[in-house]
């Protein structure tokens, strides 16, 4: 027989394979050595009860039914006949293509303008731990992209662009927690991301994919209006098929390219604000009620949304157990941004806390940048924050702030190259200001254990998605004006986040593949 059952399970009893099966068996009627599998469709955390408790959604298989595991093939075939590919970016929009085109018989040559993961890391240690940056390797640009290091969120609500649940199971074939496939919130965690992504990129590789690190694409190579190819930095030239652009939101040189050879590039509303941190004791007193440690639950996440005179704010990224991190890829840019590890483990819990960004915000530079505009107006208050201090993040009491004052004195933070106390008050635009204000008020008069002289804001999240988007073809993905030339993931506008950008590689490598097919069938008359 197979049931399906939804039961509120304590923490304690559901990481007890025993004690679990035996609650199940209870609920179910049976013995539990009549229960065969108990398959978890879905797992959340109810803190509305007494107790914070978890709801779990299962299917309960008990004898004499057979479970048999679902088959899926998510094994690379061990030849790539088809014609070879380019993918501009190792993100997930790129390594998730590629790995789309790899299981399709097509080799995909990747190009990563970044480093390896592994030395990536020890990059991203060298800029938090002495300032020392690296322009084509940091916490944006690099082999896994820009939320390798990251909380490794992966809900999305992108359901209807694409199969959510194939880019789980990529990433658990990969090494990541099987849970990430039923929990409500899923995430990885910077200490197990980097992992996925390198055994990910060895199988292509072992396969017949092509991997170049180092190698940043500067131009598009142009038949007419095919896309025939890119040359790197180097003047190195690279042909195929076709090129998927993956470059993500920072790859500003590509933003570039468009505009000033006069290809099309529209400019989108996008967000900025600060980074909001609180000790993760009093987001879990607030959530649960009680000690997340007492109740061997894991660290509480909030979200809040307010709307502030016709503009959204809202708090972004959040993550739990974790800390802020410089996220600059210029050396005159200042710029932050969160991470945790698998297990959450740090005693802070920050969240971008932003506010919508108009196009018409940026209207001082549309004359000049057209579309562009939004990513110039982006960099000038990047460039305003590292004037105060390149490496030192600017930071006020979150009291201070709703109060309009500078802090007297600030708490220790996880922001790992130190703090000063600034005004953001008069920092930041007055538009970001002001519904930053209005927006934080509203959120702790909703919760007021949020309202504590410990949560701190540390400035500026400023690169929350693209500031444009590269137009695609609707029909082919391909854009507009430039045949074999599929713009993909956030960068080009149509992601905003791992598992949404992932879908769009997925999304963007299976066109191309129908749309090689056709041509070739229109060729042959077919
Ligand atoms: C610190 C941080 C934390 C984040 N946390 C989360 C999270 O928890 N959950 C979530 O869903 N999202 C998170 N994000 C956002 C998420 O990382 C992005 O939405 C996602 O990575 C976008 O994927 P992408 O493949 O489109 O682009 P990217 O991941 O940005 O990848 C683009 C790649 O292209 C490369 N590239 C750029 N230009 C060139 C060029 N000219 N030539 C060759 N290569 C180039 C870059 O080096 C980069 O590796 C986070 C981002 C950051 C920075």
């Amino acid at each position: 027989m197979i049931q399906e059952i939804e039961l509120p399970i304590r923490s304690r009893c559901f990481y007890r394979p025993l004690a679990f099966k035996q609650e199940v068996a209870r609920n179910v009627g049976v013995q539990p050595e009549d229960i065969q599998h108990i398959e978890i469709l879905r797992k959340s955390i109810d803190g509305r009860a007494r107790f914070p408790i978890y709801r779990v959604f299962m299917r309960v298989y008990t004898t004499p039914d057979t479970y048999q595991k679902p088959f899926k093939n998510l094994k690379l075939p061990a030849v790539l006949k088809g014609k070879p590919v380019l993918v501009v970016g190792m993100g997930p929009a790129g390594l998730f293509a590629a790995y789309t085109l790899a299981m399709n018989g097509h080799k995909p040559i990747l190009l990563e303008r970044g480093r390896d993961v592994h030395r990536r890391k020890k990059d991203v240690g060298g800029l938090c731990q002495r300032a020392e940056l690296d322009t084509e390797s940091n916490y944006c640009f690099g082999e896994g992209g820009a939320g390798c290091f990251s909380d490794g969120k992966l809900y999305t609500r992108s359901n209807k662009r694409g199969d959510v649940q194939h880019i789980l199971d990529v990433l658990i074939h990969y090494g990541a927690n099987p849970e990430i496939a039923y929990e409500a919130h899923p995430h990885i965690g910077s200490d197990m991301l980097p992992r996925v992504v390198e055994r990910m990129r060895n199988e292509i590789v072992m396969v017949g994919g092509e991997v170049h690190y180092e190698t940043r694409v500067e131009d598009f190579l142009l038949e007419g209006n095919r896309c025939i190819g890119v040359r790197d930095q180097n003047g190195k030239e690279y042909r195929a098929a076709a090129v998927i652009l993956a470059c993500g939101h920072s790859a500003e040189d590509i933003y570039e390219w468009f505009y000033t050879r006069g290809y099309a590039i529209e400019g989108k509303d996008w967000a900025m604000g600060v980074r909001l941190e609180h000790p993760q004791e009093v987001i879990d007193m607030m959530q649960y009620r009680q000690r997340a440690a007492d109740w061997e639950l894991p660290p509480a996440e909030y979200g809040f949304s307010a709307q502030v005179n016709g503009r959204g704010v809202f708090s972004f990224c959040m993550c739990p157990g974790g800390m802020i991190i410089p996220s600059m890829t210029h050396p005159s840019r200042f710029l932050v941004n969160g991470m945790s590890g698998s297990r959450r483990a740090s005693p802070w819990a920050n969240a971008g806390i932003i506010v919508t960004v108009r196009q018409s915000d940026a209207a001082a530079y549309a004359a000049e940048y057209g579309p562009l505009a939004g990513l110039k107006f982006q960099q000038a208050l990047e460039e305003k924050f590292s004037a105060l201090d390149p490496a030192m993040a600017p930071a006020q009491r979150m009291v201070d702030f709703l109060k309009g004052r500078e802090s007297a004195n600030l708490p220790s933070t996880s922001y790992p190259l130190g703090v000063y106390p600034a005004l953001l008050n008069d920092i930041l635009p007055s538009f970001i200001a002001d519904s930053l204000q209005a927006g934080l008020s509203e959120f702790c008069a909703k919760r007021p254990a949020f309202y504590t002289e410990e949560a701190v804001m540390v400035g500026l999240e400023s690169r929350t998605s693209s500031t444009v988007v590269l137009p695609r073809n609707p029909e082919t993905m391909e854009h507009v004006q430039i045949k074999n030339l599929y713009p993909c993931g956030e960068g080009a506008g149509y992601a905003g986040g791992i598992t949404s950008s992932a879908i769009d590689g997925v999304n963007c490598a299976n066109k191309l593949l129908w749309n090689l097919k056709r041509e070739i069938a229109l060729s042959l008359n077919i």
